[in-house]
């Protein structure tokens, strides 16, 4: 999808990618297929390259601060992608500027979890590694000590966190660029279901304007202060008691931007590309008052094709983008938008589309 929005800019991709089969790589023509993990992979890619950004945030930080080191312009930089990285880091960092967080500290094991617990008023807590999670993955509800063994399994640092009463998830996405223009999109509510993202809905309804505002300053802050240069995802809950409350963040375009292809003037992808190569950033400004994005997990069809005939000819509003990827059980394999002026029906037509395609409903 970045390279797509590259299309336009007139813009050379040169991807990494771990297999040919990446959906990515069915679409640029100039792959190097290597391990992101191996530096002299990165250097030999890096070579050749005006500038170096990301689709996910697994590149060891170690490597990206030596290919800076190398002359190689990477954007985000390792200063700033490291807390996308490590939530260890993000927690303290967050803390350290006054952003509100859920309560938290690093846990060194089970016993050390109940004395957690117990500082914060008892269990629930919630359990996560500080790096690699993603999906819910690397994240457990833990209501006692027996339940906290999973967590450390791994070997990895654990961030130990307050469960949060919240009402929603909420997300507020900017993009910021070297030279410090940067732009807010309106801020989304992210439905997810078994810690997948499963619906987004722009603008978040019903939340209130002082709300917005101030989680789309926090994200502008937080963009401002870790020198982040691209899009950035603020991940947030809404809480009961009505306060909001930085959840996680992602340095890249985010599934919970993903409204923005159709639903606003200019995309997340093509708003990353011009952050990172230093243009003028793209108006965010929605183009309907509402949009509505549903993820499409694989389910029943292992070929989607039939299934795309029936949602076009039924809602020639709708808007599908699939992912080229191998279809499994349970495995983001697209998205569909819709937008319009009926929350509701805009609403009911991206859901049923998302249902239709992984074969929950059959009409
Ligand atoms: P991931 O890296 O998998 O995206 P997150 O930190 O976003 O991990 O957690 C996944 C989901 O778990 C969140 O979307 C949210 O629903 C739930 N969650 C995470 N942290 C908390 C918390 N402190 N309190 C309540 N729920 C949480």
């Amino acid at each position: 999808m970045t390279h797509e929005a590259g299309i336009p800019l007139g813009i050379s991709f040169r991807l990494l990618s771990d297999t040919p089969q990446d959906a990515a790589a069915r679409v640029v023509n100039d792959v190097v297929v290597g391990d992101y993990r191996d530096l002299a992979t990165l250097r030999a890619f890096a070579k050749g390259c005006d500038v170096i950004t990301f689709d996910h945030e697994h590149v060891p930080t170690e490597h990206l601060r030596a290919l800076e080191a190398d002359g190689i312009p990477v954007r985000p930089g390792p200063g700033a992608l490291v807390h996308a990285q490590d939530k260890g880091v993000m927690r303290a960092r967050l803390t350290s500027l006054g952003v509100a967080c859920p309560r938290h500290r690093i846990v060194t094991d089970p016993a050390d979890v109940v004395r957690f617990a117990d500082e914060i008023g008892g269990f629930p807590v919630v359990l996560k590694t500080v790096r690699g999670g993603y999906d819910g993955k690397g994240v457990w509800l833990v209501r006692s000590e027996e339940d906290a063994g999973d967590a450390f399994r791994a070997g990895v640092p654990v961030l130990g966190e307050e469960r949060v009463a919240f009402r929603r998830e909420l997300a507020a996405n900017v993009v910021r660029s070297p030279h410090g223009q940067a732009v807010a999109y309106p801020v989304v509510e992210s439905r997810q279901v078994d810690g997948v993202c499963d619906t987004v809905i722009a603008p978040a309804p019903g939340l209130a304007p002082e709300l917005s505002a101030q989680a789309q300053e926090t994200a502008l802050r937080i963009a401002g202060e870790l020198g982040v240069v691209g899009h950035l995802a603020v991940e947030l809950f809404e809480t009961e008691d009505g306060r909001v409350l930085v959840n996680e963040l992602a340095m890249r375009p985010h599934n919970s931007g993903h409204w923005t292809q159709d639903g606003a003037v200019t995309s997340q992808f093509a708003n990353h590309l011009r952050a990172v190569l230093d243009l003028p950033l793209g108006d965010p400004r929605p183009r309907a008052p509402w949009t509505v994005m549903a993820n499409v997990l694989g389910g029943a069809y292992p070929e989607m094709y039939p299934a795309y005939l029936h949602c076009m000819a039924r809602d020639p509003g709708l808007k599908i983008h699939m992912y080229g990827k191998d279809v499994r059980p349970g495995r983001k394999v697209g998205h569909v938008t819709t937008f319009g002026d009926d929350l509701d029906e805009v609403t009911d037509r991206a859901r049923h589309a998302a249902d239709y395609l992984r074969g929950l409903i059959d009409e």
